[in-house]
């Protein structure tokens, strides 16, 4: 797949840009998070059902309009069945289509429907689906949950543009098992067809088949709730990751407006026992009860990028992001919010003052919101959060915004 984008980009920077290609597909992970053994599946009027190494298959007809079918793993394989006390047919893999949106309820969990194709598979046991949809029908399901439809029409035109670039970044990132995104944040978050809106699609319609580049590239267009007043640079939120020159720092404001100051987000206090934070941090080296946290070395715009942690048997220097997810991963998934605060000692308490909600990188919503709001179109947010990126289309006619 990253092949054919590849070649894809390569025809547009010729000197014929009238060649546009095909919009691609995603295979994403469904329910990636869930671990069920048992789903139904309920298609529309145009359902269609294959096997792939199947004992038998399902009579032609045995999938009518609305009728569940009952998939269960068993081992490696899956077996069907149209209804509860009927025939059951097992195969390796089944794929379902279908004009309409298929609905897919895991055993114990809530449904969803998707469009495209529906692939189910099991492993140990467990069901694997993986929905095979068109990279805007995708979006369709990304962007109800990622952003607020409420917000200004620029802002979420900036928002279409950021997750299709970062789907097609990200293809293949989960090619062992089996799909390329997951549908969690991880990712991101993807909930399938059930949630249009008018002005998500809009922003969709209006944006089909842009993208950010850079050198010719999909850009990793990460996006987060709120910055806090700057952004971070991708290397000190992801310790390890090389420094990307579209995810350099930015100073989130302009003339003294801190433009996600509006967020409910955009700051936030937190009380942590020292012990507590010794532990969450013991995998980083550090040992006993943190009493002091202090930036030691901050970015161009004062975020810091590493922090100095201190206890009664020693001293340790962390990078921001590192520090921050071992916090989370430790104590519960906000305990810190941001890797941007401050931290003074109270009692047996470390008290964290901080900025913003997420790791900080790339886009910021709410700031691209405020932009968006003061007449800042699609194309100058996205040239603020990812500088040196530029947009270009891929598939679709119409012209790229600002060309
Ligand atoms: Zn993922
Ligand atoms: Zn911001």
């Amino acid at each position: 797949m990253i092949a054919r984008v590849l070649c894809l980009l390569l025809i547009l920077s010729g000197a014929q840009a009238s060649a546009r290609s095909a919009e691609p597909t995603v295979a994403v992970g469904i329910f990636s998070g869930v671990r069920f053994s048992a789903c139904t599946v309920v298609g529309g009027a145009e359902l269609q059902v294959a096997a792939t190494g199947a004992e038998g298959a399902l009579p032609p007809g045995t999938c009518r309009a609305g009728m569940a079918l009952a998939f269960r793993a068993d081992g490696d394989r899956v077996t069907a069945s149209a209804a509860a006390p009927g025939p059951r047919f097992t195969a390796r893999a089944w794929r379902l289509t279908s004009s309409s949106p298929i609905s897919v309820t895991p055993e114990g969990g809530r449904g969803r429907s998707y469009r495209g194709e529906l692939v189910i598979r099991a492993r140990a046991g467990r069901l694997r689906l993986v929905n095979r949809v068109g990279l805007e029908d995708y979006l369709r399901g990304v962007l109800p949950a990622e952003v607020p439809a409420s917000f200004h029409p620029e802002a979420l035109k900036a928002q279409a543009i950021a997750a299709r670039t970062f789907a097609l970044a990200n293809l293949g990132k989960h090619r062992a098992e089996g799909f390329d995104l997951c549908d969690t944040s991880h990712c991101q978050v993807y909930v399938g067809a059930g949630r249009a809106d008018p002005r998500l699609e809009a922003a969709i319609q209006q944006t089909v088949g842009v993208i950010l580049t850079y050198q010719g590239e999909p850009i990793q267009a990460v996006y987060c709730d709120t910055c806090g007043g700057r952004t971070a640079g991708n290397e000190d939120a992801w310790p390890g990751s090389r420094p990307l020159p579209y995810l350099r720092p930015v100073l989130d404001a302009e003339g003294g407006t801190v433009w996600c100051a509006r967020s409910p987000r955009a700051v936030w206090s937190r009380r942590i026992p020292q012990r507590k934070l010794g532990d969450a941090l013991s995998g980083l080296g550090v040992q006993g009860a943190v009493t002091a946290i202090e930036p030691a070395a901050c970015d161009a715009d004062g975020r810091p990028t590493r922090y100095q942690v201190r206890t009664e048997q020693g001293e340790w220097v962390i990078n921001a992001g590192a520090l921050r997810a071992a916090v989370n991963r430790a104590l519960g998934a906000s305990t810190l919010p941001s890797s941007d605060f401050k931290a003074a000692p109270n009692g047996d308490t470390l008290v964290f003052a901080g900025r913003g909600n997420g790791h900080g990188v790339g886009l910021c919503q709410w700031g691209a919101n405020e932009m968006a709001k003061a007449g800042k179109t699609a194309e100058e947010i996205l040239s603020h959060y990812y500088h040196g990126a530029t947009l270009t289309r891929i598939y679709g006619s119409e012209n790229v915004p600002g060309e």
